[in-house]
C-alpha cells in the first residue's frame, strides 16, 4: 500500500519485538534497544525513508571509566540506513556541553562537524547525523525524523502550511524551509519552546520530527501524524487520470544510447554511469499523464535527493532527439551551477552535469549511478517521487524548493561527504558480459571482474549452473550486481537477445569476454563434418556473433570498450587428436585481430588470452578438462590427480595455473592501462613452442 492508495501507514509497534530487541540489543541498555527497534521499524517502511534518509535519537546517562554518571546523546550516525540501524550507530555524545552550543550566534558546518567529532565518548564512533544538534537542543527523551511521502506531498504545495494546519491541527508547529545545520537545530528549539504541548514539528518541504518520553510514544506519534497527512491527501486529491502512451522504441534500444550521452569526460577514459530500469504500472501511469512534462521541471521531494537524482529528471519524448535533450539538461545544469556559485564566497568545483533520471513516457524511468547500488537508490527515490508529485498535483499544484535551496544542499559538503570518498575501483561504472560464464575459467574471471567494481551479465546455455553463479556473486556484490542470462552463442538470436537483456538490465555494456567453448577429442580420421561443425558454431561463430552484437551496442554508446577473447594455448601449440577445437580457436583468434581492426576508430580494444591447464575454479570443474583429461590422463598412464600435476611441471615456471590468473588477465586488458589491441596474452605457466609468434 502506498500513500496514493489511502492510508497505509500506521504502527507497527509489537510489545513481543520490543522485549526481542531488549533481548537482542540489551547490552546497549534497554532505551537503545529500544531506540534500534522503533528506528527499524520507521527505516523499513519505505513511504517514511528511502537509503540513508531520516534519523534519530534518545537521551540517557552515560557512565564514564571515572564512574561519573554524564548526561548523553545517542543520534544515528550519518551514512548508515535507519532499517539497518545497530547500536553501534548510535555514537554517544556529550549531551551538557552541545546544549551549551545554543548560546552561540553562528556556528560553521565545518566548526560544527568538529565540534560534534571531539564531543564523543567513543573516538571509533562513525560521524553523528548533520542534524544531531537539532536532537540535541530538543528537551525530549526520543526523537524520530522521517522524510515521509504524505508530508513531502502536503508541504511541496503553494499553501504546504495549510494543508498541514488541516491535516495535523495543533498537534504539530509548522516551520518554513531552513537549510539543515546549526541555524536550522536553533530555529525547531525556539518554536518547539514556544509552542506548547506538540507531538512534532513539520518542516515545509522537508520532513517530519516527532518526538516522546518513550521509544513507543514518539514513534507512534510520528505514524499518526504521517497517516492524518494521508488521510487528507487521499480527501483532497483529484482522482488519477488513466491514460496510456506507448513504447516509441524498445528500452534496449534506447538505454545504451543515453548512457553513452551521459558520460561524462568522453575519450581516453570515460566517466560512465550505470542504469536501473523501474517500468511499472504506477510508473508508466504517471509518465503518461498530462501533467508530467511541468513536473520534469520541478525539484527534489525533500533535499537530500538531490545528491541521488539532481535537482530534476529529464524527460525525454517519444519524437525528441536524444542527444539534443541530453544536451539541453546539461546547459540548465551549467546555468544553474553558475546562477548559484557566483553567490558563493567560497569557491566550488562544478560536478558533472548529466541527468541521473531519465524519465521516457511509455518506457519508464531509467535510473543512473555510478554503481548499480547507486542506480537503485536513485531508481527507488524516482518511484516514490513520482508518485508523490503526482499526488501533489492532483491537489492544486507540486512545488517544490527553489533551485538555489536545492544547489547548496547538493554542494553541501556534509552531504557529499555521505556519498564516501573511497577511491573508485578500476571497473567501476562498468558493465562486463562474460559468455560461457558459469564454467571454470567463467566464474574466476566473473569473480575478478566484480571485484575490481564491474557489474556483471553472466552468459552460458547451463542454466541451473548460471543461477549458482549468480546466487554466489549477488551477495558479495550487492542485489542487482549479476545478472544471468540463458543462452547458446551458437544461436545469433539467443546473442542479440543476451546483449539486449544487458542494455535493459544495466543501460549497455562496456567489457565482452568470448569465453564459452566446447572441446571435443577426435583423430582427423573420425572427425565428421557435423562434429567440426558443431565445435565451430560455438567456439568460432559463437565469437563472431559476440563481436558482432558486442559492436551494435559500443556503437549505440560511444564510449569505447574492451574485448577480451578467450583462446587457447592450443592455437599456437596445437595437439594430435584435438583438431576441431583448435582449428575453432585459431579462426576465433583470428576474428579477434580482424575486430581489432575494425573496432578501433570507436575506441574499442580487443585482445586475447591464451590459457592451460586451468582444471577447475573452486568447485568449478573445467568442462574443458572433463572431455579432455580422462583421455590424456590413460595415454600417460595416470591418474586425474596427477594430470594436474604433470602439466604443473611441464611449463617453465612450474605454475598451477587458475582460473582467477586469466581473470587477472582480463581486469589488465580491461582497464585500459596500456593502448594495447590485436594482442595474445599467454596465461600458461611459460610453455616455449605456445609463446605467441
Ligand atoms: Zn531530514
Amino acid at each position: 500500500m502506498t500513500a496514493s492508495q489511502g492510508v497505509a501507514t500506521r504502527s507497527r509497534w509489537s510489545d513481543e519485538a520490543a522485549r526481542a530487541a531488549i533481548a537482542r540489543w540489551g547490552a546497549a541498555g534497554e532505551q537503545l534497544a529500544l531506540r534500534v527497534y522503533t528506528s527499524r521499524l520507521i527505516g523499513e517502511d519505505t513511504d517514511l525513508v528511502l537509503h540513508g534518509g531520516g534519523n534519530t535519537s534518545v537521551k540517557g546517562t552515560f557512565r564514564t571509566l571515572l564512574g561519573d554518571e554524564v548526561e548523553c546523546l545517542w543520534v544515528k550516525g550519518s551514512g548508515s540506513s535507519l532499517d539497518k540501524v545497530e547500536p553501534r550507530d548510535f555514537p554517544a555524545l556529550d549531551l551538557a556541553y552541545l546544549r551549551r552550543l545554543r548560546a552561540l550566534d553562528a556556528l560553521s558546518d565545518e566548526e560544527m562537524v568538529n565540534q560534534l567529532r571531539t564531543h564523543l565518548f567513543d573516538a571509533s564512533s562513525p560521524n553523528p547525523s548533520v542534524e544531531a544538534l537539532l536532537h540535541a537542543f530538543l528537551p525530549h527523551t526520543f526523537v524520530d525524523h522521517s522524510h515521509a511521502d504524505a508530508v513531502l506531498v502536503l508541504t511541496n504545495h503553494a499553501d504546504g502550511e495549510g494543508l498541514i494546519r488541516e491535516a495535523l491541527g495543533k498537534r504539530v508547529a509548522i516551520l518554513p524551509y531552513i537549510m539543515p545545520g546549526f541555524p536550522l537545530a536553533k530555529a525547531v528549539a525556539e518554536i518547539v519552546e514556544r509552542s506548547g504541548e506538540i507531538e512534532g514539528v513539520v518542516l515545509i518541504k522537508h520532513g517530519l520530527f516527532s518526538f516522546g518520553k518513550t521509544a513507543k510514544e514518539s514513534y507512534e506519534r510520528h505514524v499518526e501524524l504521517v497517516a492524518a497527512c494521508e488521510a487528507l491527501a487521499e480527501k483532497k486529491a483529484a482522482p488519477r487520470t488513466t491514460a496510456s502512451v506507448p513504447a516509441a522504441r524498445p528500452l534496449a534500444e534506447i538505454a545504451p544510447l543515453l548512457r553513452g550521452l551521459l558520460a561524462s569526460d568522453p575519450g581516453e577514459s570515460p566517466k560512465r554511469l550505470v542504469m536501473e530500469h523501474r517500468g511499472g504500472r504506477e510508473v508508466l501511469a504517471a509518465l503518461a499523464d498530462a501533467s508530467v512534462a511541468r513536473l520534469a521541471g520541478t525539484g527534489t521531494l525533500t533535499p537530500d535527493h538531490v545528491i541521488r537524482t539532481k535537482a530534476w529528471p529529464l524527460l525525454v519524448g517519444a519524437g525528441d532527439d536524444l542527444a539534443a535533450s541530453v544536451k539541453r539538461f546539461r546547459e540548465r545544469y551549467d546555468v544553474y551551477f553558475e546562477r548559484a556559485a557566483a553567490t558563493k564566497t567560497t569557491k566550488l568545483k562544478k560536478l558533472d552535469s548529466a541527468p541521473r533520471v531519465v524519465l521516457v513516457p511509455g518506457i519508464g524511468a531509467l535510473c543512473f549511478g555510478k554503481s548499480k547500488a547507486d542506480a537503485i537508490i536513485a531508481a527507488d527515490i524516482t518511484e516514490h517521487t513520482l508518485r508523490s508529485k503526482w499526488t501533489g498535483e492532483r491537489l492544486g499544484g507540486y512545488e517544490s524548493l527553489p533551485d538555489g535551496d536545492l544547489f547548496d544542499m547538493e554542494y553541501w559538503s556534509l552531504e557529499q561527504a555521505k556519498l564516501g570518498k573511497a577511491a573508485e575501483r578500476v571497473l567501476e561504472r562498468q558493465v562486463a558480459l562474460v559468455t560461457g560464464a558459469a564454467g571454470a575459467i567463467g566464474r574466476g574471471v566473473c569473480d575478478a571482474l566484480a571485484e575490481a567494481g564491474a557489474a556483471l551479465v553472466l552468459v552460458d546455455r547451463d542454466e541451473a549452473a548460471l543461477a549458482k553463479a549468480v546466487g554466489e556473486l549477488e551477495p558479495r556484490f550487492g542485489r542487482g550486481s549479476a545478472i544471468a542470462v540463458v543462452a547458446d552463442v551458437s544461436d545469433d538470436a539467443a546473442v542479440r537477445a543476451a546483449f539486449d537483456r544487458a542494455c535493459e538490465a544495466f543501460g549497455g555494456v562496456d567489457i565482452v569476454v568470448p569465453n564459452a567453448g566446447i572441446a571435443l577429442v577426435r583423430p582427423l580420421a573420425e572427425l565428421s563434418g557435423a562434429d567440426a561443425r558443431r565445435v565451430s558454431d560455438v567456439n568460432y561463430i559463437g565469437v563472431l556473433a559476440t563481436l558482432r552484437e558486442a559492436e551494435r551496442v559500443f556503437r549505440a554508446q560511444g564510449t569505447g570498450g574492451s574485448v577480451i577473447v578467450s583462446a587457447s594455448k592450443n592455437v599456437f601449440a596445437p595437439g594430435k587428436d584435438f583438431g576441431a577445437y583448435s582449428a575453432s580457436k585459431a579462426a576465433a583468434l583470428q576474428i579477434a585481430k580482424i575486430a581489432a581492426i575494425e573496432l578501433a576508430p570507436l575506441g574499442v580494444r580487443v585482445n586475447a588470452i591464451n590459457a592451460d591447464a586451468v582444471f577447475a575454479h573452486g568447485e568449478t570443474p573445467s568442462g574443458l578438462w572433463q572431455e579432455v583429461g580422462p583421455d590424456r590422463a590413460k595415454s600417460r598412464g595416470l591418474t586425474m590427480a596427477e594430470l594436474e600435476e604433470f602439466y604443473r611441471n611441464r611449463n617453465l615456471l612450474r605454475a598451477k595455473v587458475e582460473a582467477k590468473h586469466v581473470g587477472a588477465a582480463v581486469v589488465f586488458f580491461a582497464s585500459g592501462k596500456t593502448p594495447t589491441t590485436g594482442a595474445t596474452l599467454p596465461v600458461d605457466g611459460g610453455i616455449a613452442e605456445a609463446f605467441p609468434r
